[in-house]
């Protein structure tokens, strides 16, 4: 393996690195980790935002049609008025 911290060529079973003395094991799980959340993050970002947009035009729909109601309805009392 290769060491994270100095790139030293290290044993594949090494825990420490003989170079810099950088826990190897650990921090090679902690990338793993990493990556695989940050993918995960990715993923759900991007569909998080799919969701969003999707939700900003269901809104925009239902402000146009509420505020169509709302002019029909002053429409309606301004003519039930005069
Ligand atoms: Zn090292």
């Amino acid at each position: 393996m290769i060491c994270p911290y100095c790139s030293a060529e290290l044993p594949d079973d090494a825990q420490y690195c003989s170079e810099c003395g950088g826990d190897v094991t650990v921090t090679q799980t902690q990338l793993a980790k990493t990556s695989h959340a940050d993918a995960h993050t990715n993923i759900s970002r991007v569909s998080g935002e799919i969701e969003k947009q999707r939700n900003a035009k269901l809104g925009v729909a239902v402000v146009v049609g509420v505020s169509a109601i709302a002019v029909i309805l002053a429409i309606i009392g301004l003519a039930l008025l005069f």
